[in-house]
This record gives structure tokens, sequence and C-alpha cells, in this order.
């Protein structure tokens, strides 16, 4: 995926996500923070530890593990030393929409049912990659989509319970 001649770094094609109108967006938005809450309450508190793993290889790619995937476009650097929030989904920089907390904090990528602007691996809408994607420069949706289960598994994740 790198350029081998010239020893660049692997370039991943960006995706837009899907424009939709203010009111729509916003309704959208309460619409997602609401159902991703309730479902802490269910039976199913925790997300799974794949599951958990696809998401914060989605956010934060792979490279701090050695891989090849940079961070989401859309991930942003909080205001609070090493924390992180989802800039294409609009919720801010509040300790709620960190994506990974503080020791045994609950945090976003913790809820069972969660949306992503992209529709990205390991998120309650995701949608699988166009078959375009696999063109180069592909997606970083199609390089998780087909990265090995072992690499997967090797990005470490703490599963926070709700209390
Ligand atoms: S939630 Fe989706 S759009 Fe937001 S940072 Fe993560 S992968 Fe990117």
């Amino acid at each position: 995926m790198g350029c081998s001649s010239c020893g660049n770094k692997n370039e991943f094609r960006e995706v837009e996500k899907k424009e939709e109108n203010k009111i729509k967006k916003s309704i959208g938005m309460v619409q997602s923070y609401a159902s991703a809450l309730a479902s802490r309450g269910l039976t199913n508190k925790k997300v799974s530890t794949t599951t958990k793993q696809l998401r914060v290889i989605s956010c934060f790619g792979n490279e701090v593990v050695g891989g090849e995937l940079p961070p989401c476009q859309h991930l942003k650097k909080s205001k609070t030393l090493g924390k992180h929030f989802c800039g294409g989904c609009g919720c801010g920089d509040r300790e709620a929409t960190w994506l990974i907390a503080q020791g045994d904090k609950y945090s976003k990528l913790d809820h069972p049912k969660l949306s992503c602007p992209l529709n990205m691996p390991g998120f309650t809408d995701y949608k699988p990659s166009n078959p375009d994607e696999a063109e180069p420069p592909i997606t970083r949706k199609y390089y998780i989509e087909n990265m090995d289960q072992r690499k997967v598994e090797e990005v470490p994740v703490t599963i926070i319970e709700s209390k």
C-alpha cells in the first residue's frame, strides 16, 4: 500500500461523511446519543473486546502497535491532555464524549450501541466498504475489513462496565 520505490508513507483515501441538513443532523445526534446511553442500561452493558478493538482501530488506527493505519480524519485532540473525541459527530469536547476515558471510567467506545459518522467497523451502524474502495489508494475501512484477526487482537483495550 505504501510506495516501495520512493519510500513514501502509506496513503489512504479519505471518505466524506454524508451531508445532512442541520435539523436532521441535530435530531440524529440526539437520537444516537440517547440510544448509546440507553444501551448501557440493558443486560449487555459493555461492548465485546473484539468490537472495542475494531472501534479503537477505526478511530485511532494501529500505528501505536506498529501498524500502518493512520488515525481517522475526524479524530480530534481534546483540550484535556491525552484525550480525544470524534470531530465528525458534532458532540464536542467533554468528558462524556472522550473516546477512551481514564482508568475505570466508562468511555464513549464502551457503549454497546454506538454510531460513527463514517459507518466504520465496530460501530452499530457499520456499513461494508464499496467495491471501489479496494482500488488504490484504498480507504481505511477497506484496510480494516481485510486485517488479519490476530492484528486486531493485538490492540490493547480495557472493557469497562457501566455503573
Ligand atoms: S467515530 Fe467514526 S468518524 Fe469519529 S473518529 Fe471514530 S472512526 Fe472517525
